[in-house]
Order: C-alpha cells, then sequence, then structure tokens
C-alpha cells in the first residue's frame, strides 16, 4: 500500500510561506526539505546542486546524515544523483540498490533505503541539481508524486538561479546555474563584440509559481490552447503561406503540436500539481529543452524546436504579451537569437549593438551577409545559446574565430580586452593610411573597391577609402523589403548610391535571386541542387520583366554618369548576347522617350561558373570586363557546397587548380584588352589579396572590414619578387596541393603583414 500522501497543492503552499519567510538561504534550504520529506511521507529527502567544476553537492537533507552537508561530493555521471543529473530525467526505483548507477556513499547513512525517486531540478532545459526521495520500504512512487516532485523542483530551480545560494559555497565551487560558459560556434562576421545579452526574443519571466485557484489555472490554460489554435489556423488560412513552401510545413508542424493530446495533458497534470498556467507552460517547455540539448538527430531536433516556438506562443496567449518585445537596447548590446531575417537586423539601434548570436545560421544565410556588411560581429551554430543565456548576462563574442563566452570569467574578459585594444590601434594604423593609394613597393597599384548592398554601406566608401564599389549586390535590397521594390525605388536607391560614390565607378551587379536567395514575397520553388538551379541570369532571362525594370533604374539613375552593370552566373556567350540585348534595348526606350542618356554604359560578366574558363576568347570581345566570383566559382570548380561547414576545409583555394584558373582569366583579359577584377570573399583576405596581385590582378573588390587589412599588406609587398615565386608554385607538379604555407613563409621573409 501507498502510504498517505499530503498532496501537492498543499505542498506549494507550505513552500510559498517558506520562500516568503526573512531567514538565511541555507535555513531555506533546510525547511524545504523537512516539508517534502513530510509531504511525501518519505525518510529521506535531499537538494543536490551541481557546482561550476561539474560536481554535484549534497546542499541539504532530511534523514540523511546531517553532517555529510556540503561535504558530499560526486561527479555528474556518478552514482544514480549523478545519472538524473546526467540525462536531465527522472529516475523512479523502487530498489535503488539493484539498479547498475548505485554507488554508496558511508558518510550519508544511505545503505537502509530501497526505493529512490530524483528529478533533475531544471531551469530553461539546463540542469541545475537534483531532487531526490528515498524511503526505506520497496516502493514505486506513482506518477503524480513524481509530478509533485517535479514542480517543486521549479521553486528550487529559481532558488538556485538567483544566486542565492552562491554565498554558501566557496570560489570555484559556486552553484553552476551561473557559470561561465565557452561555446564554440562558426565565424561569420568579423570583430570582436563585449557587452551584454539581448534576447530577440525576449523569454517571458514567469514570477508566480504557484496557483491561487487550481481551478481558474485549467479554465485559462484551455482558453489559451483553444487562442492559440485559432492563431494557428489564421495564419495557415492567409494568402500567402496558402500557396506553401517552408513556412508553411512549420505552421502544419504547430498545429500537429497544439492539437497533441499529450502535450495538452502534461499541461494539465502539472496545474494539477498546484502551479499556474505560466509555470506549467514553462515545465513542459523547460523538459522539451532538456531533450533538445541530448538530441543529436536534426529532424527530432526540428520539431523539438517548433514545439519550443509553441510554447512561446501558449506563454504570450497567457500574458498578453506581444511577440515583438523590443525593449530599450543597452549600450552594448549582443542579440543573441535562434534565427533571424535581414529585416529584423536592421531593425535594430547599430550604434548598439556590438554583435550577433545566431543559433541557426551558416555563412552564407542572408542575416550573415548583411551582418557582415553591417560590420557587426556575428557568430553562428551556437547550439542552445537562446536556452543557455540570460538578459543582460555578459557576452563576449569573437566572430573570426566563432567563440562565445558567456559570463566569461575575469580571465577571459582580460585577453579579450586586450585583442580589442590591438584590433582598435589597428583600426587606428588603417585610417592612417586611409587615403593613400595601394602601391606596391615596387610601384603597382592595385585599385580596391568595395562590396555593398545597402545604403548602410555608403558610409564605407568614405571611411576606407575606396576607390568605389566593385560589387553592388542589388539582390539585398529586395530580400529586406516587404514587398517587390518598384522601379522607382529602385532608381531612388541607385541614385543614392551613385551620388555617394560621386565619381567613383559603380558596378551594379543585377538580381542574383532564386536558388536559396528566397524573397518572402515570392513563390518558393523547390529545387534539389538551388545553388545550381533557377537563378540569377537565368531566372532574369526566362522571366525578363524584372530584369528590365532593374536594369531601366540604373541606366536612369546614371543619366549623365558611367553606368556599369553585371551579370551574375553567366554560364554561356549566349546568355551574354540575350542580357546585352536587353540593356540595348532599354536604351533605345530611355532615348525614344527623351531621357538623359549615361554618359557611357559598360557592360560585365561575373565569372563564376567554370564553363566560362573554355569560352574565355569568344567572351572576351563582347564585354566591357569581367569580375571574378570566386564564391561560386570555387564551390564549382570544387563541387564544394560554400555553405557547408563540414567540407568547408577540404581543399584549399591556395592550390594549384583554383590559381591556375584565376591566373588564366587575369591573362586572357590583357591579351584581350579588357579588365578581369575579383569581387568574391577571396580578395577580403590579406594572403589571398596577396597572391591575387601577384597572379596580375589590378582591381580587386572587397568587404569594407578588410579594406585596411588588404591595403596594408600592398604597402609593404615587392610584386615582382612575389610573381616569379607563384608561377613556379604553381606550375610545379607537387605533392600535397595547398601552396598557402609557402606563401605565408614568403610573406613572413619580406616582412609583409597578414
Ligand atoms: C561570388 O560568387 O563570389 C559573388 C561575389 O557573388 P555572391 O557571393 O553574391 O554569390
Ligand atoms: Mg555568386
Amino acid at each position: 500500500m501507498r502510504p498517505a500522501f499530503g498532496g501537492p497543492r498543499l505542498l506549494l503552499r507550505r513552500l510559498r510561506e517558506v520562500m516568503a519567510e526573512q531567514i538565511s538561504a541555507q535555513e531555506r534550504l533546510d525547511k524545504i526539505v523537512v516539508l517534502i520529506a513530510a509531504n511525501m511521507v518519505a525518510e529521506v529527502c535531499s537538494v543536490y546542486v551541481l557546482r561550476v567544476d561539474a560536481t554535484l553537492e549534497l546542499y541539504a537533507t532530511q534523514g540523511l546524515n546531517r553532517e555529510a552537508v556540503h561535504l558530499t561530493v560526486m561527479r555528474a555521471g556518478e552514482g544514480l544523483v549523478g545519472l538524473v543529473a546526467q540525462t536531465a530525467e527522472s529516475l523512479n526505483l523502487s530498489d535503488a540498490q539493484e539498479h547498475p548507477s548505485f554507488s554508496f556513499k558511508p558518510e550519508t547513512g544511505e545503505e537502509i533505503f530501497h526505493s529512490f525517486l530524483g528529478v533533475p531540478i531544471l531551469r530553461g532545459g539546463n540542469t541545475l541539481g537534483v531532487l531526490v526521495v528515498q524511503n526505506r520500504a520497496h516502493r514505486k512512487y506513482e506518477e503524480d508524486e513524481v509530478e509533485a516532485l517535479q514542480t517543486t523542483s521549479m521553486v528550487l530551480a529559481e532558488m538556485i538561479a538567483s544566486g542565492e545560494l552562491s554565498a554558501l559555497a566557496p570560489p570555484g565551487q559556486e552553484p553552476a546555474a551561473r557559470r561561465p560558459l565557452h561555446l564554440p560556434g562558426e565565424g561569420l562576421a568579423e570583430g570582436v563584440g563585449l557587452g551584454h545579452v539581448v534576447l530577440h526574443e525576449p523569454r517571458i519571466q514567469v514570477t508566480k509559481l504557484i496557483a491561487d485557484d487550481p481551478a481558474r489555472e485549467l479554465v485559462r490554460i484551455e482558453a489559451a490552447i483553444e487562442a492559440l489554435r485559432a492563431e494557428i489556423d489564421h495564419m495557415l488560412d492567409a494568402e500567402d503561406v496558402a500557396r506553401g513552401g517552408e513556412h508553411k510545413d512549420i505552421l502544419e508542424a504547430y498545429r500537429m503540436f497544439a492539437h497533441d493530446r499529450g502535450f495538452v495533458r502534461r499541461l494539465k497534470e502539472a496545474i494539477g500539481t498546484g502551479i499556474t498556467a505560466e509555470a506549467a507552460v514553462e515545465r513542459v517547455q523547460s523538459d522539451n529543452r532538456a531533450r533538445m540539448m541530448r538530441q543529436t538527430d536534426p529532424y527530432l531536433r526540428e520539431r523539438m524546436h517548433d514545439l519550443d516556438d509553441l510554447a512561446n506562443r501558449l506563454m504570450r496567449q497567457l500574458t498578453g504579451a506581444k511577440g515583438e518585445v523590443r525593449m530599450d537596447l543597452p549600450d552594448n548590446a549582443i542579440v543573441v537569437a535562434r534565427h533571424m531575417g535581414p529585416a529584423a537586423l536592421l531593425d535594430y539601434d547599430r550604434s548598439r549593438l556590438r554583435g550577433l548570436v545566431l543559433e541557426e545560421a551558416g555563412a552564407t544565410s542572408h542575416v550573415a551577409i548583411v551582418a557582415r556588411a553591417l560590420g557587426i560581429p556575428t557568430v553562428g551554430q551556437a547550439a542552445n545559446v537562446t536556452s543557455l543565456a540570460d538578459p543582460g548576462d555578459a557576452i563576449i563574442i569573437d566572430g573570426a574565430t566563432g567563440e562565445v563566452h558567456l559570463r566569461p570569467t575575469s580571465d577571459v574578459e582580460s585577453a579579450y580586452a586586450e585583442k580589442v585594444r590591438f584590433r582598435a590601434r589597428r583600426q587606428a594604423q588603417y585610417a592612417a593610411i586611409r587615403h593613400l593609394p595601394a602601391v606596391t613597393r615596387d610601384g603597382v597599384e592595385v585599385k580596391l573597391n568595395l562590396n555593398a548592398g545597402l545604403m548602410v554601406d555608403l558610409p564605407f566608401l568614405e571611411e576606407t577609402g575606396a576607390s568605389g564599389i566593385g560589387l553592388f549586390r542589388t539582390e539585398l535590397q529586395f530580400m529586406v523589403a516587404n514587398a517587390l521594390p518598384r522601379t522607382a525605388e529602385q532608381l531612388d536607391l541607385y541614385r543614392k548610391v551613385l551620388d555617394a560614390a560621386g565619381d567613383r565607378p559603380v558596378t551594379f551587379r543585377t538580381l542574383d535571386i532564386g536558388g536559396d536567395k528566397v524573397l518572402p514575397y515570392m513563390d518558393v520553388i523547390q529545387e534539389e541542387n538551388p545553388a545550381m538551379g533557377w537563378r540569377a541570369i537565368r531566372l532574369g532571362l526566362d522571366r525578363p520583366g524584372l530584369l528590365r525594370s532593374q536594369v531601366r533604374a540604373m541606366l536612369r539613375a546614371g543619366a549623365g554618369r558611367e553606368v556599369r552593370i553585371m551579370f551574375p552566373m553567366v554560364a554561356a556567350v549566349e546568355e551574354f548576347d540575350a542580357a546585352k540585348a536587353i540593356v540595348e534595348r532599354e536604351l533605345t526606350h530611355l532615348r525614344r522617350h527623351d531621357h538623359r542618356m549615361p554618359d557611357r554604359v559598360q557592360i560585365g560578366v561575373m565569372v563564376e561558373v567554370p564553363a566560362l574558363l573554355f569560352q574565355l576568347d569568344e567572351l572576351l570581345p563582347r564585354v566591357d570586363f569581367l569580375s571574378v566570383g570566386s564564391n561560386d566559382l570555387v564551390q564549382f570548380m570544387f563541387a564544394v557546397d560554400r555553405g557547408n561547414s563540414r567540407i568547408a576545409n577540404r581543399f584549399d583555394v591556395l592550390s594549384p587548380p583554383i590559381l591556375r584558373a584565376l591566373r588564366l582569366l587575369a591573362r586572357k583579359g590583357r591579351e584581350h584588352g579588357k579588365p578581369v577584377t575579383l569581387c568574391g570573399e577571396l580578395a577580403s583576405r590579406p594572403l589571398e589579396a596577396m597572391v591575387l596581385a601577384g597572379l596580375g590582378y589590378r582591381s580587386l573588390s572587397l568587404s569594407p572590414a578588410a579594406m585596411g587589412p588588404v591595403k596594408s599588406m600592398l604597402l609593404d609587398l615587392d610584386l615582382s619578387r612575389l610573381s616569379a615565386l607563384l608561377d613556379d608554385l604553381i606550375d610545379q607538379p607537387r605533392q600535397g596541393a595547398s601552396i598557402r604555407q609557402r606563401l605565408r613563409d614568403f610573406a613572413e621573409a619580406e616582412g609583409v603583414t597578414l
């Protein structure tokens, strides 16, 4: 027979009283274990707290030897308590000593207890400790008792997270709740950011855990679930979603969960233990997060993310909070998000934004492109960071190495502060050479242009002393807009760009959309290989309306000036001819309608598809210039997806196959008397830029942050010595393809700073 059970609600009421008492943290803990033991008719109740050194320390007990408090320490994973901490799952055993993980701690005197119930103390999916009850008799604890203990552990979680217990421990052994964390991610935009966490989607803090009137809480949760279901149905009906695509799949998953009986039952059971509806949502969400953190299957993780989102929505229904609560940004804001669109990033006040951390973004995601354009240090692939970080936490991110330090120790802080000072010194040096032309020691000038795409990029022209804009990615304007920009809006932007550039040349690239660059307001086309799919000029030629309106806007913006237009992803000479015909047609149209004409129109092609390498003698006579898009060219030459970090380091661009292709392009350009420039990320890395200069490139286009380092490298360089070495290295048959180290050695020997 199961012993009499005082009932979880009574227990929670008592707990509330204890929490309100003006007593020390230890006294409070001691009272809590006595209460729980009495309420659950257990001979033992103990609280173990996870410490920063990843061990579990006995903080309070009723029933075990009290002398063992603060002395008994075990590793996470050791014994039954360690197992609960490690798995973040409850363990309910009628004969604990039979369990293979059982380990005996003589100082506690626990050998006589047979039954064991341990629940993890969780907050936001993180384990902060373990709460245990034990009985002498062989008994299995009932479901409602497990529930009640889990609920009680929420109270303890708040107590630990508040820092109240920290005073009970010597340095190095404090509770781990607020421990420093080092999270490895992927660097998406260079720079170091020091600041404080701002959650992009702020969590709603549940301030009231214990219900005054449980029946009312049940009514509230039912109403909130109904409202949530209606909200999802409404979103699914919305016209733009009804056409299908990824968004719709996510909503379908939400709908499935919102109607899932298990989900609803778990919420109601949690309320049944005496907590508020909000606390019930938090509990279910925290359990889900704990599972999500351990889940390695990407599909299942994704579904758990969906459930997490759904719980957030339910919480908003309950509290009436709006989705986008944008509080005032602190001065040094580091925004932390699961994912984010480029438009959302632009909503933040840039003057206060010091960095961005995302759980789910790769280097070529749109938000990463925009973050780089804005010069915001960014780290992606930072697993679970939104659960681990609390608003206001100190945080340091390194956009070069992809590291995130949450609640950093003072050592880490001072190391990074030094790094920032060093960078600032370098920046001051770069500013000092801003107005110098990039001329090598042996007198060769390499024009350094800027890669840009948004209005916010324009001040960089002055700040970096760029020769012009070598690549204006026009699709960025389309990606951050809510609707397809009209010709008039495009015209306005292009005019502003040309005005800002003054007499510096600007090369506009026509839209490179399609494939993975999806516009939120356009139909999604599912393709197996979007990078090689219906994108860029292919889409432009098949649906010429869009391309025409864009070309018209460019030509009109360039009235009385030079207009440079280039086409992305051209794979065949015929495609260039067709695209050029569109420009000519638009010129004729403008002439007929008496518009003021551009002074000069230069039409070029991006070399991104390897097939163009074998059509250069046909192509070069037709074009005014070529610009190498090394991001795509390299991805297609090595057949390595540019967004896939798993294979990113498999081949080195600084190896003969790519360098021979780049040299061929430069040579052919010279032969035909046509300028060949390069505008992929390659030119933004000093060592690679050095090689490009050595191969004969006299014009490069790079990201704003790279301008100083690349110019400083060029000023140190003796180009003739490099060119001789390069030919030798590229043509020699060799073991091991990369020549990176040889080039680094050259730079070092020559005193070239990279
Ligand atoms: C490139 O492919 O190198 C390039 C500059 O274009 P994008 O990165 O926009 O594809
Ligand atoms: Mg490209």
